[in-house]
Order: structure tokens, then sequence, then C-alpha cells
């Protein structure tokens, strides 16, 4: 009995010594500085830097040479802190915001069907392209909501997703969520914004909804500047936003809107959200 006692501790003893040799020998030396990164990166793992998430970014900091201004929720103090870490310059980003180009929520816009499979936009979008006549309408089902880490997104009661500007980070995994390309990232400088994703002609998004663009050129013929029209769709000249006011006014639709002055209809979030820099971009 003590010799079979004896005989496993020494095969244990043995074991230990082997393993720690076999540790030195294949550890691999961590550079420090992707340590200290890691530690100031915000720890959302959301993938705004285009890596799996922090430690991979942190890594491809140190190793590859990948440039230090990609942590979007971190936002310009990450910036300065890696910048100082790797000892480079810190290169300013330009802070973003995501918009959900869309106002067309179970009221004013129509549906092909009655969907009544899985509460997910991407399972609605396989059937049939989705139940929403519009082919670039936001199917409401929140899989954007479901997706962002900061709790930016919320579904209205009549189905259509709002971001917080406040709370967005612009880390962009709502944009990579929606199976409708609808949700935009965009200067968080910009609040005028055409809430629409539809290229249909007029005729057509008249016939599915009643807040769409219909391309008919009224906003850029009367702030001639600031918009332009693409493929029977309106879109902000962000550098020119300044002039948007007369376009919003006179747009047939009400489909241009500035969240300086409030949210769409039945969302929560309050206008006051709307600060230009929040902290975390700053
Ligand atoms: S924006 Fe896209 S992901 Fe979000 S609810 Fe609408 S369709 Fe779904
Ligand atoms: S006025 Fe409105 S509906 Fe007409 S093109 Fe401009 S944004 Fe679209």
């Amino acid at each position: 009995m003590i010799a079979a006692v004896i005989s496993l501790g020494g095969i244990g003893l043995a074991a230990a010594v082997a393993l720690g040799v076999a540790a030195k020998k294949f550890a691999v030396e961590v550079d420090p500085r992707e340590a200290a990164i890691l530690e100031v990166l915000s720890g959302a793992n959301c993938g705004a830097c285009g890596l799996p998430g922090c430690s991979a970014y942190a890594k491809a900091v140190v190793e590859e040479g990948v440039p230090a201004n990609l942590c979007s929720p971190g936002g310009q103090a990450t910036i300065e802190a890696i910048a100082a870490i790797m000892g480079v310059a810190a290169e300013a980003m330009v802070p973003q915001v995501a918009v959900v180009r869309c106002q067309g929520d179970n009221r004013k816009a129509k549906n092909k069907f009655h969907y009544l499979g899985l509460q997910d936009c991407n399972a609605a979008q396989r059937i049939a392209d989705g139940p929403k006549a519009c082919p670039g309408g936001c199917l409401g089902l929140g899989g954007c909501e479901r997706v962002c880490p900061f709790g930016a997104i919320e579904m209205t009661a009549d189905g259509i997703a709002v971001i917080s500007r406040d709370k967005c980070t612009g880390c962009k995994k709502c944009v990579a969520a929606c199976p409708r390309n609808v949700i935009a990232m965009t200067p968080r400088t910009a609040t005028v914004h055409v809430l629409c994703n539809s290229h249909d002609k007029g005729a057509v998004v008249r016939k599915y909804c009643e807040v769409g663009c219909i391309g008919c050129q009224i906003c850029k013929k009367t702030a001639p500047g600031a918009y332009l029209i693409e493929d029977f769709l309106a879109r902000v000249v962000y550098e020119e936003e300044q002039d948007a006011a007369p376009g919003i006014e006179k747009c047939p639709t009400k489909c241009i809107r500035d969240f300086a002055l409030g949210y769409p209809e039945g969302s929560s979030f309050k206008a006051a959200e709307s600060r230009p820099e929040p902290e975390h971009a700053a």
C-alpha cells in the first residue's frame, strides 16, 4: 500500500515537473503593450474595429500595426491612450452614429402578407423577401435591437426601429444585423436625414408607404445644395446641412427629419438626448 502511494506520488511529481518544463519551453511571450491596450479599450467586444473583439484588436495593433483609431465606442480618449502606449501620434476619428432610414411603421406602410413566423428580421426576410411591401423598409422585428451592446435601439409599438443618438457609440453591429440595409452610419454632427431607403419610383412608393421618399425633387429644388437625388431617393449633403431646413418643410411626404428637433413618433427617446458630442465620443 505504502509502495503504491509512493509510486503514485512519484508519477505525479514527475508529471508536474514535465508540465512546468513544457510550459516554460513553449510559453508565448506576450508583449506588455497588448495587455495595456486591452485595459484602455471599451471591453464591448462589438467588432467595430473590424476584428473579432477587444483582445484581437489589441493584438493586431501591437503585432500588425493596425491603426489606433478604430475603437468607436472608446472614442478619442481611447485613441489617445492607445497611441501613447504605442508611441505614435493620435489620429482623430470621425464620430459616427447609426440612423434607421425608414419611418414606415405598421400604420404608415403596408405589408405584402401577414407574417406569423419567428419574430426575427432575418427569419422574416427569408420568407418571400419579407412581409413589408417596401423592399428597403424596416421589418420592425428587432434584430438590430437585440445585437446592440449599448441598449441604443428600441422598437416602437407600431413596429419601427429607432436609435438613440445619445446611446449609440457607432459600433455598427446593427448595420451588420439588418437584412434590409436600413441602417446607415452617418457623421454624428449631422442631424438632418432622409428617413427612407426605397429606390422605387414615386408612384410605386405611394402605393405602399405614406412617409417614403417619392423622388419628387422638391427638397432639391427648395434647397439645391443640401440634397442629392439618386435613383428616386433623396439624400442630405451633410456638408451643406445648414441649408436643409426649407427641404424639410416642403417635402410632401415628411420623410426628411431633423433629429435635433426630436425623434420619430412613438419613440421614448427625447430630443434633449440629441447632443452633438456625447462624452464617449469626445
Ligand atoms: S432596422 Fe433592420 S434589423 Fe432593425 S428592426 Fe428594422 S429590419 Fe430589423
Ligand atoms: S421632397 Fe421629400 S419626397 Fe420629394 S424627393 Fe425630396 S425627400 Fe423625397
